[in-house]
């Protein structure tokens, strides 16, 4: 099982990141992509240790819609910057739209995200799009972008079906999170239920969002396999043909 979205750089990994490690290892995971935000000095050391403890990770930078503020007018060269240091970078995220919580200006975010699609763009590399009740304004900069120049996924998917259709569309993957544990979130499990299997990837976003049985505690990478094993229950499917596919999107997404 790969965790395709996760913050293990994060500082509340740190002090006991070989456990994480080894735990997620004993899960039975592969390979994780672990989120790093572009200009964090603290988090880009943080990524050096996460790449010992763990060779198989991968990376991925981007200025997140919650510090587009602060990165207004230079979030590319701040990506830049990162796209050759000391861990290798395989996309550009967590990047995107974020109304709900609305941190940033919307016009800021909008500016922020069309700039790093570009150099996405501009560099060969896909995106990981994080979008919170802007799904019209996400679709719209990404089709801007052009289908079939911008890659990516749309991470922790929690809109309806008509973003995934739009997304599908946009030749996007599809990631979900621990939400689909939830048996709340019934129009979630509805679009869980039809994205084709060669589009679906699974995360964690940990250290967010615990998924049930570990609701309310601190998520962490070797919670990945109960999303999938949601995933497998809810398409009436095995964990292993979930783990296959996600495994093979993920390489294709990221690279091998
Ligand atoms: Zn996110
Ligand atoms: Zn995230």
């Amino acid at each position: 099982m790969i965790d395709s979205h996760c913050h293990l750089a994060d500082e509340v990994f740190a002090p006991d990141l070989a456990e994480f490690v080894g735990r997620a290892r004993e899960a039975g995971l592969a390979a994780a992509c672990c989120i790093l935000a572009a200009g964090d000095a603290g988090e880009a050391a943080r990524a050096r240790a996460v790449r010992a403890a763990w060779p198989a990770a991968k990376f991925a930078v981007g200025v997140h819609p919650h510090q587009a503020h602060e990165a207004a007018g230079a979030a590319g060269p701040l990506v830049c910057n990162q796209l050759t240091g000391d861990v290798p970078i395989c996309a550009i995220g967590e990047i995107g739209l974020d109304y709900h919580y609305d941190f940033s200006p919307r016009a800021v975010q909008q500016e922020v995200f069309r700039s790093q699609v570009a150099l996405a763009v501009g560099q060969n590399l896909p995106v990981i799009v994080h979008t919170r009740e802007a799904d019209e304004d996400t679709i719209a900069i990404l089709r801007e972008a052009g289908a079939g120049r911008v890659r990516g996924v749309i991470h922790c998917f929690t809109g309806g079906a008509e973003l995934a259709r739009q997304a599908l569309d946009l030749g996007f993957l599809i990631s979900l999170a621990g939400i689909v544990t939830f048996r709340s979130a019934s129009a979630l499990r509805d679009v869980a239920r039809t994205v084709p299997d060669d589009r679906l990837l699974v995360e964690t976003d940990s250290p967010f969002l615990a998924p049930v049985p570990h609701r309310g505690t601190r998520n962490e990478p070797a919670h990945v396999v109960r999303v999938a094993e949601a995933l497998a229950e809810l398409r009436e499917t095995t964990i292993e043909a979930i783990e296959a596919h996600t495994t093979r999107n993920f390489h294709g997404l990221f690279g091998a």
